[in-house]
């Protein structure tokens, strides 16, 4: 018998408004390619029940940080059986978008914020009533102050072996709320990176019985939300000042379509308070927690860098940020 190996075959379901993660394992022998692979769509919004199959096709193979050894992580797009794009696959827009203006190299770093809960209500809250207020839990320290930090932390080091460009972590705002960071990279990279990172985070999570959400609003009130800042740079903002206030100015012009398309319930998160700039809204500035698009001190600085949209929810599909991003600062 010839050695095998595990590929968890991961992808992006059809679910409305918000797409969930879905994967199933394949074993294979060593040395043999990874094929592309079938599903029942039925049972993922992605088909009827009389005509269920759908395909999986590989796109970024990574090493399996949970199992180890020769197994691996596959992440797919999702095709209809005449091997074209199936209507879910946000990826081969983005792909196609990014290849068009490949010139310009565009790089996203993109902020993950999330809210880890125990049944029903976030870590760190009391089963009645509410924690002290917001104001000492963001980057805190203590047994009193953060919560799931053991998950957190083997979260980041399951990233790390995965070879995911993650590039840090920190506790937020509220309690139970964490971010980590992905990039930068460029696009659809980003959205393989992330989409990765989500399924580790959920995945890992099992394995303390706590479900982490993207909710973009998980406690009404006077609570953070939780968003998903995208970070990026044209090789030109990299160099020189102007092209980043221009595409600041860009993102200006299609900011309607731009909310459209960063998440479900993002009205709920864009309120002006929390750090952030009402949905219906657009203004940019330098260090401006409270702007859609922040330019960094540090950029204005330097005269080069890149800029901040602080829109996206947590909830977003980063193949449809990034993919909208591209297009509007090259063509809006
Ligand atoms: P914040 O102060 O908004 O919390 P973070 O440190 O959490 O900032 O995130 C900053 C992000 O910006 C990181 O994901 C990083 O990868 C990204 N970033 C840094 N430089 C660039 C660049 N030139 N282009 C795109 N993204 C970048
Ligand atoms: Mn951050
Ligand atoms: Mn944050
Ligand atoms: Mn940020």
């Amino acid at each position: 018998m010839s050695a095998k190996y595990q590929a968890e075959y991961i992808w992006i379901d059809g679910t409305q408004p918000t797409a969930k993660l879905r994967s199933k394992t394949r074993v294979l022998d060593v040395g043999d390619e990874l094929p592309i692979w079938g599903f029942d769509g039925s049972s993922t919004n992605q088909a009827p029940g009389d005509d269920s199959d759908c395909v999986l096709n590989p796109v970024l193979t990574v090493p399996d940080p949970i199992r180890k050894g020769n197994n691996k992580l596959v992440m797919c797009e999702v095709l209809l059986t005449d091997l074209t794009s199936h209507p879910s696959n946000t990826r081969a827009a983005c792909a196609a978008m990014a290849e068009k203006h490949a010139a310009s190299d565009t790089w996203f770093g993109i902020e993950q914020e999330y809210t880890l809960f125990k049944g029903s209500r976030p870590l760190g809250f009391p089963d009645n009533g509410f924690p002290a207020p917001q104001g000492g839990y963001y980057c805190g320290v203590g047994a009193d102050e953060v919560f799931g930090r053991p998950l957190v932390e083997e979260h980041m080091t399951a990233c790390i072996e995965a070879e995911l460009a993650i590039s840090g972590i920190n506790a937020e705002v509220m309690p139970g709320q964490w971010e980590f960071q992905i990039g930068p990279v460029v696009a659809p990279t980003a959205g393989d990176h992330l989409w990765l990172a989500r399924w580790l985070l959920y995945r890992l999570g099992e394995k303390f019985g706590i479900s982490a959400t993207l909710d973009p609003k998980p406690v009404p009130g006077d609570w953070n939300g939780a968003g998903a800042h995208t970070n990026f740079s044209t090789k030109a903002m990299r160099e020189s000042y102007e092209p980043c206030v221009e595409a600041a100015e860009a993102l200006g012009r299609r900011a309607e379509l731009h909310i459209a398309n960063y998440g479900h319930r993002i009205e709920e998160r864009l309120t002006g308070l929390h750090e952030t700039a009402r949905y219906d809204e657009y203004f940019y500035g330098v260090s401006d927690r409270g702007a859609s698009v922040r330019i960094p001190w540090q950029v204005e600085k330097d005269g080069k860098g890149y800029i901040e949209d602080r829109r996206p929810n947590a909830n977003c599909d980063p193949y449809v940020v990034t993919k909208l991003i591209i297009e509007t600062i090259h063509e809006a």
